[in-house]
């Protein structure tokens, strides 16, 4: 799979115009049909969603490509999940969360609980890319705990980026930044800044 933005002209033109990359060798991407119907559920309600397939010229792998604003393996938006991670950090359970939000509280603990064990690394990784986008930045020092630092540390990163590149919602840029895998099983598998 290959994140991408959430405008599907412009994801569109990319790939028909070869400016996307395959992940794992570099080689110019294809298009390639477009995968099942699947279900998007945003703040405002739910999208069944089309997510666009491409294959690799080159070692001929296939991706599909994720909008931003979705995580891998979650039906839940970015900012659905970040809103509960937002929620979490001004101090609410997680059921009460799950109430404000009208999803299961067994599903926002599992959000909460896994964005808690990744919550140092995430914390760093994004600090880092705050840094190499803007040098200048008002560094905050952690003082929180964990998830409280991680989450203000994609607060910090959300300001950063839309000075440097314009709009775009804080959770689709720690998406982003992350390749899909914010709540990810996976040890590290985030992109550093060069
Ligand atoms: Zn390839």
């Amino acid at each position: 799979m290959l994140i991408v933005g959430t405008d599907v002209t412009a994801v569109e033109t990319d790939l028909t115009g070869g400016r996307l990359t395959c992940p794992t060798c570099g080689s110019v991407l294809r298009p390639w049909g477009h995968g099942i119907a699947r279900e998007v559920r945003l703040l405002a309600g739910s999208e069944r969603r089309r997510f666009r397939r491409s294959i690799c010229s080159c070692c001929a792998g296939t991706h599909v490509l994720v909008p931003e604003d979705t995580l891998v393996r979650r039906r839940d938006a970015a900012e659905v999940i970040g809103a509960a991670l937002v929620a979490k950090a001004k101090g609410s359970g997680h059921r009460r969360i799950a109430l404000a939000l009208g999803r299961p509280s067994s599903t926002v603990r599992g959000w909460l609980r896994r964005f808690a064990t990744m919550a140092v690394a995430l914390r760093e990784h994004f600090t880092r890319w705050a840094t190499v986008i803007d040098p200048t930045h008002d560094r905050r020092s952690p003082g929180g705990s964990g998830l409280f630092d991680a989450v203000e540390a994609v607060g910090v990163l959300g300001v950063v980026a839309v000075r440097r590149f314009g709009p775009r919602p804080p959770w689709s840029m720690a998406s982003f930044l992350t390749g899909g895998h914010l709540l990810s099983n996976t040890s590290s598998p985030w992109v550093p800044p060069v």
